[in-house]
């Protein structure tokens, strides 16, 4: 019997990843896996086929169309299809496309969450997205248009930037047009989650600074109420933390349940 599940893997570590997602791939026969998808998630499924469909291994303008037809040929051939994704599959993963691509060949899947950058970053910080009186509202928005332009916004207290990491000057441009002021907080934080994660902080008119720091690796920037210091911090902004996690943190252990792994999680 097939069953597909559309998995988040968490934005790093592999202990990020849920444990209905951990089950899912222990029962796996394939899983379709994004690039940023931490390697060590490998031995929660080693026996499964473990195919790269991040933009390495996929690089061409008909990537997603061609993900699309593996995923549902991958369906068809039957057992149980794990497609992987960084983050969440519901935040900026095209996953509308694949459920539709499913849809249309008849095949059912299950969607399990993950936790997307944006959480993983605040968490990181220490620095909670809302605030209590100030902070009510939190947007996640790509910086990027479909045609590859650079777009800001101001929609929320506290709005959380995708994909703007290589033109952080041209995002405090659009900042300033879009209403924020000059001197709000801006923090950023590239590789949140994983113990080599980078986080530093800034105002609206000093973000292209952040580029030395973080240049090259994946980023999100968090603009407003979400990225102002709390009123007594508990510790610096982190940078480099590997001190911080003990060696071997991202291992997983997790054994498959004892019956039926895949089965127990299904909806009731
Ligand atoms: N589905 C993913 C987002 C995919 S879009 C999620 O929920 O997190 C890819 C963008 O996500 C990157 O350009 C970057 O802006 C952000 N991103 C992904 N992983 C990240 C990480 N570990 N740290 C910071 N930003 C990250």
């Amino acid at each position: 019997m097939t069953r597909v599940f559309i998995v988040g893997a968490g934005p790093g570590s592999a202990d990020l990843i849920t444990l209905r997602g951990a089950r899912a791939l222990a029962g796996a026969r394939v899983v379709l896996h994004d690039a940023l998808t931490d390697p060590a998630l490998r031995e929660l499924a080693p026996e499964a086929e473990w195919i790269d469909v991040g933009k390495r291994g996929f690089c061409d303008s008909t990537a997603q169309t061609r993900i699309n037809a593996l995923l549902v040929a991958e369906a068809q051939a039957g057992g149980v299809v794990v497609r992987l994704k960084g983050g969440d599959p519901s935040v900026f993963g095209r996953l509308d496309e694949e459920l539709e691509a499913l849809a249309a060949a008849g095949i059912s899947c299950e969607v399990v969450p993950g936790v997307t950058a944006a959480i993983a970053a605040a968490a990181d910080l220490q620095r909670p997205l809302t605030r209590r009186g100030s902070g009510r509202s939190v947007a996640l928005t790509t910086a990027m248009t479909r045609s590859g332009a650079l777009v800001a916004s101001r929609g929320a207290d506290t709005e959380v930037f995708y994909m703007a990491g290589r033109q952080l000057a041209a995002l405090a441009r659009r900042l300033l047009a879009a209403g924020w002021t000059a001197d709000t907080p801006v923090a950023v934080v590239s590789r949140a989650g994983w113990a080599d994660q980078h986080g530093s902080e800034h105002r609206v008119d000093t973000l292209a600074e952040a580029c030395v720091l973080h240049g090259g690796r994946p980023t999100v920037v968090i603009v407003g109420v979400g990225a102002s210091r709390l009123a007594t911090p508990a510790a610096p902004l982190a940078s480099a933390r590997e001190d911080a996690r003990p060696e071997g943190a991202c291992k997983i252990t997790l054994s498959p349940p004892r019956a039926a792994p895949v089965a127990s999680e299904a909806k009731p």
